[in-house]
């Protein structure tokens, strides 16, 4: 990861879309939707919008998330859902890293409850939650924000999974989208965050049942949060962090 603020045509930005791709293979009803992974689907978009993509998958060695891959990505996007528990810690440990020193985070739907949200989160991310196809209004919250971009007053979406409040996440630093659903529930669904120079875009919909990441606005708000997650070159810092010898002279004590 190395600082790259904005994106342009001889300077891309450089995405990894991560997906823990266990539902495609082991669903026939989410095979059918998504045969060729989650996954191809957003990094297809995203290579449209004209970001450098590559994907990763739970079962490739280090779950395709080496140091070496990490260092060519600017921001990261997870879908995870099953397989939460089993993601490697050391894996864990690298990414938190990564964001820590500034590559932008995108964590999408069930990532909820991945070990690297609830990591940089810091509280449980736990909610309320119910499948019955129902339908999900997103409201944009904060207009000036550079994440709706191009968006109207809301997104719809015919059919969704629910998530209702309270979500013990804390506080977002914007609050981008409030959802609302059929069934009665709100829901905290576009959520900004800054952990150390990293910045962090969780955003609610993505069950894997719907097409949900065939919608273009719902795909328009990820392109939007990669843009806006992506890092910048920020302050230099010195190394030194025991200030043994100050700026100002200070005064002995008498
Ligand atoms: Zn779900």
């Amino acid at each position: 990861m190395t600082p790259n603020a904005t994106q342009n045509s001889t300077n891309p930005l450089r995405v990894t879309v991560w997906n823990e791709n266990r539902h495609e293979q082991t669903h026939p009803e989410v095979q059918k939707i998504y045969p060729d992974g989650i996954h191809n689907v957003i990094a297809k978009y995203l290579r449209e919008q004209g970001s450098t993509v590559r994907t990763a998958t739970f079962d490739e060695p280090e779950h395709g998330l080496t140091e070496e891959v990490l260092d060519q990505t600017d921001v990261l996007t997870w879908w995870g859902h099953m397989l939460h528990n089993d993601v490697q810690d050391q894996v864990v440990d690298r990414v938190q890293k990564y964001v820590l020193n500034g590559m932008g985070l995108i964590v999408l739907h069930s990532g909820h409850e991945s070990k690297i949200f609830k990591r940089l989160m810091g509280t449980t991310c736990d909610l309320r939650w119910r499948e019955a196809a129902e339908t999900e209004r997103l409201w944009v919250s904060d207009p000036g924000h550079p994440i709706v971009e191009g968006i109207g007053d809301y997104i719809e979406l015919a059919e969704e999974e629910m998530y209702g409040e309270p979500f013990y996440i804390p506080t977002p630093d914007a609050l981008v989208f409030i959802s609302w659903f059929k069934g009665g529930e709100v829901f905290r669904s576009g959520c900004c965050y800054h952990r150390g120079r990293g910045k962090i875009f969780y955003f609610r919909p993505g069950h894997e049942t719907y097409p949900t990441y065939y919608n273009p606005q719902v795909m328009r708000v990820i392109a939007n949060g990669v843009q806006w997650a992506a890092p910048t070159t920020g302050a230099t810092l010195s190394p030194e962090r025991h200030r043994k010898v100050p700026l100002e002279t200070i005064p002995a004590k008498k």
